[in-house]
């Protein structure tokens, strides 16, 4: 193998492999860089191995009501450990698939540590020490991000966990703090809640999961809160100190400070870019606020230098870096594609109930001077929601008045994080409410909200 290449990708996370994957079906001679398990944060340490403990936990809560289905068995016992090793076995087969995929692409996988020298040019180095130099006419930063660290709370591994720790943990933790409440923190929270472990969240924003619509972080409180959650919004934590294999943490809320004992404390308060020791300010490579500046075709100021992903404003979201990926090498391959449209990424998050959302909350489409039709439908007045049993939760779809546009739509509840595509394809295709109440939806299904929802926008609807 020559050391020339068209694209070599840095980094084989989902924005990383993808590109790589595509680069190569459109001819360009490619390789990818990787020092870890292929397929990055996301199926290693983030989407995928969470979401089989999630299962995990779901099935967990079913056996525990089973007799609310006709079922009765014996008292459920935990084996976390099994638990956890499903999970890394779920990531292992998925990793493996990524290298698959690789090899049937004709994309080359350099193991080690790339870092760029000049333009066009670098080095990897290998975990032996050894490096070896490389040319490419195009290289792709896709190294992803990791863990904030709040000042005075540092992660130490051991007590004071990230993600990646909580994933590898060997028993059930006796209580949690979790310090944040996006997607990371409520994801954790749900799943370690449900097998017992006592949970404190510590929000420094008014509401969980504050990026989200204001109902949709109410109705999460209080379903959190029912199934025994402690939380504190307007809450920072300031410090933790050990002692005796214990946290303690060191809280400010409005009322004043407040201390928290827990077994371990778990950081989610978002995640930084990975930019560094990767040669990029010899290079001459723009950064602003730990991000690399792109172009919206990723190409950063230097030219044959491009970057998606995590290492880039926006988004610090899979299915975003993947498309990210996509446009950028088809772009350098000559096609013609369009710039993304960040305003139609749907944002999911797996606690149960699940959240799922797109476009406008409605306080955005107000700010946004929009005049606005909405529609709430919950699950309780669903024949397949309470079928299943699962009728905590609602889907919200907000309109433009004068359009009649589709602008943003957000849920909350069982499996609403299969529904949300459907809204993201009608958004993309500027569906009218109209449009959607004219298109028929099969019955008995979930997906019948977003409907209803629709209906009862436009004052339409029969079922509640
Ligand atoms: P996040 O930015 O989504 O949420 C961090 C939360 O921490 C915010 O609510 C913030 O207000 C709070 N916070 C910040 N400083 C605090 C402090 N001092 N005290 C208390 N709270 C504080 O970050 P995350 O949950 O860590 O996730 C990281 C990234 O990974 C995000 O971009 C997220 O979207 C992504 N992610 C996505 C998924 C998913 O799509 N299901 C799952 C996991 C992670």
């Amino acid at each position: 193998m020559s050391d020339d290449f068209d694209l070599i990708v840095i980094g084989s996370g989902p924005g990383g492999y993808v590109a790589a994957i595509r680069a190569a079906q459109l001819g360009m001679r490619t390789a990818i860089v990787e020092s870890a398990e292929l397929g990055g944060i996301c199926l290693n340490w983030g989407c995928i191995p969470t979401k089989a403990l999630l299962k995990s936990a779901e099935v967990f809560e079913y056996i525990k009501h089973s007799t609310d289905y006709g079922i009765t068995t014996d008292v459920p016992t935990i084996d976390f450990p099994a638990m956890m090793q499903r999970s890394r076995g779920v990531s292992e087969r998925m990793s493996n698939g990524v290298e698959y995929l690789l090899k049937k692409n004709g994309v080359h996988w350099i193991r080690g540590f790339g870092r760029v020298t000049n333009p066009g040019k670098l080095v990897v180095e290998d975990s032996d020490g050894n490096a070896r130099q490389y040319q490419s006419a195009n290289i792709l930063l896709a190294t992803g991000g990791r863990s904030r660290e709040l000042p005075g709370v540092p992660i130490d591994r051991e007590r004071v966990l990230g993600y990646r720790d909580a994933l590898a943990l060997k028993h059930l933790p006796e209580s949690m703090t979790i310090i944040g409440s996006g997607a990371i923190g409520v994801e954790f929270a749900y799943f370690f809640n449900s097998l017992g472990t006592k949970i404190t969240i510590v929000e420094a924003l008014a509401d969980i999961v504050p990026a989200e619509d204001i109902e949709i972080s109410r109705r999460l409180d209080k379903s959190f809160r029912r199934s025994g959650m402690d939380i504190l919004t307007e809450a920072r934590v300031l410090s933790v100190s050990i002692a005796g294999g214990r946290c303690r943490s060191t809280i400010q809320t409005p009322a004043g400070k407040n201390e928290i004992d827990s077994e371990y404390v778990l950081s989610a308060v978002g995640v930084v870019a990975n930019i560094e020791d990767l040669g990029l300010e010899e290079a001459g490579v723009q950064i602003r606020s730990g991000k690399i500046m792109v172009n919206e075709f990723y190409e950063s100021n230097i030219p044959g230098i491009f970057a998606i992903g995590d290492v880039i404003e926006g988004p610090a979201l899979a299915h975003v870096a993947s498309t990210e990926g996509t446009i950028c090498v088809e772009k350098i391959a000559g096609l013609a594609v369009h710039p993304l449209d960040y305003s139609n990424i749907p944002a999911c998050t797996y606690c149960r109930p699940e959240i799922a959302s797109v476009g406008y909350t409605e306080q955005q489409a107000k700010s946004n001077g929009l005049m606005i039709k909405v529609g709430t439908f919950p699950f309780s007045a669903s024949g397949k929601a309470n079928a299943a049993g699962s009728t905590d939760g609602f889907v919200k779809i907000i309109f433009d008045e004068n359009t009649g546009e589709l602008v943003g739509a957000h849920m909350i509840g069982n499996s609403v994080t299969e529904l949300i595509a459907e809204v993201v394809a009608a958004k993309r295709l500027e569906a009218t409410g109209g449009e959607i109440l004219n298109s028929v939806h099969p019955h008995p299904t979930l997906s019948e909200c977003v409907l209803e929802a629709t209906a009862v926008a436009y004052e339409q609807c029969v079922n509640i």
